[in-house]
């Protein structure tokens, strides 16, 4: 059993802001990576938001400079995912990979959300066969192909984007007559020739022999004008949100409906004294490495402050 002030759970943006605060408040964290050391933004092609990149940077080099930052200060790095939880005073445990057992005086929960998919019995036949929820991870098997992004969001219309430099051509599956994503996406879709928007297209099954080959699609489902319609593709590319990484700690941290961790008043404190979250786990609305930076930091100084006082 290892014994630690500080345990900090996800290696994203909230997580290694934790861990650079928590090592300078001298709190020797331990920070467990998860399964995707850098967390969801390492998914992304290109990260422009960032401040103190105004040329814009790549994923893994502003990761690899937030965890280089967090380990020059004393933070301890353990590669795995946490597989139990047992939370609450005077002390938690956390598991790692069914084996190795933590004792923390307090712990920060930053494990980000993960994708999500429609729910259709496709997406399963045909996962790993054309069915993909990371154009980063796998746009390059469809290069000189046809493929279909569904979404309406900034998630979407970066993938369609990033897709149509590789691929003949992109189809942008929207559910609604609009797109919700920033205007300056909205314009990089619209105005890109090899990218054409289906606005008010569902998607009800995929078809095909072995792998994807085409999708069957419900344009005005519920109008006198609805229609089924076919396109032929080869990659079916989810882009509709996420789901939060928070079922190891419920039910003793409190969530709200779609799971998101409810945070208390102005802080980053959970329900259970000592527990603490950061990040897209405990947010709902942003969904910012920005702002789950700024919650990492929060986090890690009101963990300081519990165990001094
Ligand atoms: P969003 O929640 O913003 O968008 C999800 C999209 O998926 C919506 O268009 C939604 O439709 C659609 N959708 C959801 N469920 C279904 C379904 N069952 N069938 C069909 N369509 C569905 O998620 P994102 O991942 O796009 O973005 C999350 C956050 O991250 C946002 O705040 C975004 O701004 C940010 N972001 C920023 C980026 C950047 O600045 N570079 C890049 C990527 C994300 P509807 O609109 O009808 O609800």
């Amino acid at each position: 059993m290892t014994h630690t002030r500080c345990l900090i759970i996800g290696s994203g943006p909230a997580g290694y802001t934790a861990a650079i605060y928590a090592a300078r408040a001298n709190l020797q964290p331990i920070l467990i990576e998860g399964p995707q050391t850098g967390g969801q933004l390492m998914i992304t092609t290109e990260i422009e938001n960032f401040p103190g990149y105004p040329d814009g940077v790549e994923p893994f080099q502003m990761m690899d400079d937030l965890r280089r930052q967090a380990a020059r200060f004393g933070t301890t790095f353990v590669s795995g995912s946490v597989t139990n939880a047992r939370l609450g005073v005077p002390i938690n445990y956390i598991t790692v990979e069914d084996k190795d057992e933590y004792e923390a005086e307090t712990v920060i929960i930053a494990t980000g959300a993960s994708a999500k998919f429609l729910g259709i019995q496709s997406e399963q036949d045909y996962k790993g066969k054309g069915v993909s929820a990371c154009a980063t991870c796998d746009g390059f098997f469809y290069r000189r192909k046809t493929v279909a992004v569904v979404g309406g969001g900034d998630t979407a219309c970066e993938e369609a984007n990033y897709l149509s430099n590789l691929c003949e051509k992109v189809y942008l599956i929207v559910r609604k007559p609009y797109l919700r994503a920033s205007k300056i996406m909205q314009d990089r879709v619209l105005n890109n020739p090899k990218i054409e928007v289906l606005f008010e297209h569902n998607t009800l099954r995929l078809t095909g022999e072995n792998r994807v080959e085409g999708a069957d699609l419900i344009y005005k489902k519920g109008e006198p004008e609805e229609e089924i319609r076919h396109i032929a593709i080869n990659g079916f590319f989810l882009a509709i949100g996420h789901k939060p990484n928070t079922d190891l700690f419920r039910p003793a941290v409190e969530c709200n409906e779609e799971g998101y961790i409810i945070v208390r008043g102005d802080s980053q404190a959970t329900n259970v004294p000592g527990v603490f979250a950061a990040g897209d786990c405990a947010d709902p609305h942003y969904r910012q490495a920005i702002v789950a930076a700024g919650s990492g930091c929060k986090a890690a100084i009101e963990a300081d402050r519990y165990l001094q006082a």
